[in-house]
C-alpha cells in the first residue's frame, strides 16, 4: 500500500453500474490477491475490487480496467482481499466478565456467572459492547449479531446500549432480544432473580422490533428474537417467541445441543433430544439459526437439513468449555447452512472472528482428516455462511458487483506470512496478519490494524473499569451519596456461589448519577475511592475472583 490507505468514500452515493455493463467507482483496491467467493468461487492472484458509495461495483483479475481510470486507485499489493467476516453468535456484555470460571463446564460456568450478570446495567453493557465490537472489527468482522438475554430490572436500556455501541464502532449489527423465564425454582438453571415473566419478555421483544428493526436493503440494523436455551426458557416462551418472530418477519435464534449436560437435561425434562424438543415446538425452519449444535445425532442433522435450519459453529468456545467439537463436515454434507460465531467473551477470551475461521478448519481436520475442510471453505463459513444465517446472503458475504462494500484487506507481506505460497492458507492457517483496511458499507472502520472510529485506549480503559465495578456490584457493593460515609457491605449468605458471596444483596447502585459510585459515573473514577471500596468489600475469606 502507498502512504494513504484510506479511500474515505462518501458512503452516500448510489450504486452506479451502467446499462452498457461498464461501471464507475469512487475508489479501486488494486494489485491484491482477491478471494471473491462469488458463485464461481473465482480467486485472482492479482486483481482489483471497485467500490462506489456503499456498494461493490466490480471485482476482477489483472490490472484496473481503463473504464475505472477516473476512480481513485489504491495500491493494495501485498494484501489479500476477502469479504468482511460475519459473526453469527455473541454475547457482547460478557466482555466485562472474561477470565472467570476458566476451568468449569458450561453448567458450572453459567452457575457462577449468572449472579454476576444479574448486576449489569446499560453503562457496563455499553463499555463491554464497545470493546467487544472494536476487537471484532480488528479481527475482520464487518457484520455481527448479538444475543442479549440478561435484563436486570434496574439495569436500564441494555439493548439500546449495544445498538449505540455498534453504531459508534461502525459495524453492521443484528442484535437479538434474548430472554430467560425458567428460574431455578421452576426447574431451570438460572437463579430466579435473573429471569423475566413471559409477558414482560414478549412485550419488550415486540417493542425492540418496533424500535430498532430496519428491513430495508443495505440495512445496518436488524433485530432477531432469541430465547436463551431449553434449560432457561419455558416451552410457552419458546412457542410465543417463534410466533412473534414469524408474525414480525424477523429471524429466530437460540442455543442448542451445546453440551452433554443439555442432552441429559432434555432427556430428563422432555424425554427427547434438544433438537427433537425444538422440532416438537415447530421451531425449525429456514428463518432459524442455532448456536453450537455440538451434540447432534444423525437424525438431528437430517432434520436441520430438511428444514433449512442453520448452525452457528463456535469452535473456540466449545473447546474452552470442553463441550466437544461440532460435526461440521456432516452438517455441510447434509446441506445444513453453517456460519461461525465467537460466542460470548466470557467463554472465549479471544473473541477473534478470524480465530474462529482458523479453528473451524483445524478442528474439522483434527477429527476428520486433512481434507475435512479446506482453508477457503472455512473462510466461506465465516463470510457467506454467516450471511446466509442472518438472511443477508444477497447483500454481503462475497466480493461481487452489487453487494455491499464490506471488505477486509489483510496484509500478507510481513515477516509471519511473507512467502507463504497460498495466501488463503496463510490467512486461515497461519498467524493472524495485520488488517490493512476494513470497510463496512464503504466506510473505513480499521486502517493499518487500528480501529479509526473509536479511541482504542479509551475503549480498553472503560471496559476494564466496567469489569472491575461489575465484580464489586456482584459482591454486594453499592454507591453512597457524595460526602457520606460508605455503607457497610451487606452480609447476605449466598446459597449459590461461595466465590460471589454477596450476590443476593440485590441491585444497589444509585439511580442518580450525581451520587453514584458506578464505574462509569462521576465519582468512581477516582482511584482513592475505588481503593477504598475494594478494601471495604474484601471478604474475610477472600478466595474468590473479586476485584484484584
Ligand atoms: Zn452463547
Amino acid at each position: 500500500m502507498t502512504s494513504s490507505v484510506s479511500p474515505r468514500p462518501s458512503g452516500d452515493d448510489p450504486p452506479s453500474t451502467t446499462a452498457g455493463g461498464a461501471s464507475s467507482a469512487s475508489f479501486v483496491l488494486s494489485g491484491c490477491h482477491v478471494l471473491t467467493l462469488n458463485p464461481q468461487r473465482d480467486e485472482y492472484a492479482s486483481g482489483y475490487v471497485a467500490v462506489d458509495g456503499t456498494q461493490i461495483t466490480e471485482a476482477g483479475p489483472g490490472p484496473v480496467p481503463e473504464r475505472l481510470a477516473g476512480a481513485r486507485q489504491i495500491d493494495a499489493s501485498g494484501c489479500l482481499a476477502t469479504p468482511g467476516l460475519v459473526n453469527t453468535h455473541h454475547h457482547l456484555y460478557q466482555w466485562a466478565t472474561r477470565g472467570r470460571a476458566v476451568d468449569a463446564t458450561l453448567f458450572g460456568w453459567l452457575t457462577e456467572l449468572y449472579p454476576v450478570w444479574a448486576r449489569i446495567d446499560a453503562e457496563i453493557v455499553r463499555a463491554a459492547s464497545t470493546a467487544a465490537l472494536t476487537w471484532l472489527a480488528r479481527s475482520g468482522c464487518t457484520t455481527t449479531m448479538d444475543h442479549h438475554y440478561v435484563f436486570p430490572r434496574a439495569g436500564g436500556d441494555v439493548l439500546g446500549a449495544t445498538v449505540e455501541s455498534a453504531a459508534e464502532v461502525g459495524l453492521r449489527f443484528h442484535p437479538t432480544r434474548g430472554s430467560m423465564d425458567l428460574g431455578e425454582s421452576t426447574g431451570g438453571l438460572p437463579p430466579d432473580d435473573v429471569v423475566e415473566h413471559i409477558d414482560a419478555v414478549i412485550g419488550a421483544t415486540q417493542a425492540a422490533i418496533e424500535r430498532f428493526h430496519d428491513p430495508s436493503p443495505g440495512s445496518m440494523l436488524r433485530i432477531g428474537v432469541a430465547p436463551c436455551s431449553p434449560f432457561s426458557v419455558t416451552r410457552e416462551l419458546l412457542t410465543e417467541s417463534a410466533a412473534l418472530a414469524r408474525s414480525s418477519g424477523v429471524r429466530l435464534h437460540t442455543h442448542l445441543a451445546e453440551t452433554a449436560d443439555e442432552d441429559d437435561y432434555c432427556a430428563e425434562h422432555f424425554g427427547c433430544t434438544p433438537a427433537e424438543y425444538l422440532d416438537s415446538l415447530g421451531w425449525l425452519g429456514g428463518d432459524v439459526w442455532l448456536a453450537h449444535c455440538v451434540h447432534l445425532d444423525d437424525a438431528g442433522i437430517a432434520r436441520l437439513a430438511a428444514t433449512g435450519t442453520g448452525v452457528a459453529h463456535c469452535p473456540d468456545s466449545n473447546a474452552r468449555l470442553g463441550a466437544g467439537i461440532c460435526r461440521t463436515r456432516a452438517l455441510l454434507d447434509a446441506g445444513v447452512p453453517v456460519g461461525l460465531g465467537v460466542d460470548g467473551a466470557a467463554s472465549n477470551e479471544a473473541s477473534s472472528l478470524l480465530g474462529e475461521v482458523s479453528a473451524a478448519a483445524r478442528f474439522a481436520r483434527a477429527v476428520g482428516g486433512p481434507q475435512a475442510m479446506t482453508a477457503a471453505e472455512a473462510l466461506e463459513l465465516g463470510t457467506l455462511g454467516g450471511a446466509r444465517l442472518l438472511g443477508r446472503e444477497a447483500e454481503i458475504g462475497s466480493l461481487e458487483a452489487g453487494k455491499l462494500a464490506d471488505i477486509a484487506l489483510w496484509r500478507l507481506d510481513r515477516l509471519p506470512q511473507a512467502g507463504i505460497a497460498d495466501p488463503v492458507a496463510a490467512l486461515v492457517l497461519g498467524p493472524p496478519p495485520p488488517l490493512e483496511l476494513l470497510l463496512v458499507n464503504g466506510q473505513v472502520v480499521v486502517e493499518r490494524d487500528r480501529v479509526v472510529t473509536v479511541d482504542e485506549q479509551r475503549v480498553a480503559e472503560s471496559a476494564r473499569r466496567a469489569g472491575e465495578v461489575l465484580a464489586v456490584l456482584a459482591r454486594g457493593g453499592r454507591c453512597w451519596p457524595r460526602g457520606d460515609d460508605p455503607p457497610r457491605p451487606p452480609r447476605v449468605p449466598s446459597a449459590r456461589a461461595d466465590r460471589w458471596p454477596a450476590v443476593a444483596a440485590g441491585p444497589a447502585f444509585g439511580q442518580d448519577p450525581a451520587f453514584c459510585c458506578h464505574p462509569l459515573g462521576p465519582t468512581f473514577g477516582r482511584p482513592s475511592r475505588l481503593a477504598r471500596l475494594r478494601r471495604i468489600l474484601a471478604p474475610a475469606d477472600a478466595g474468590g475472583p473479586g476485584p484484584e
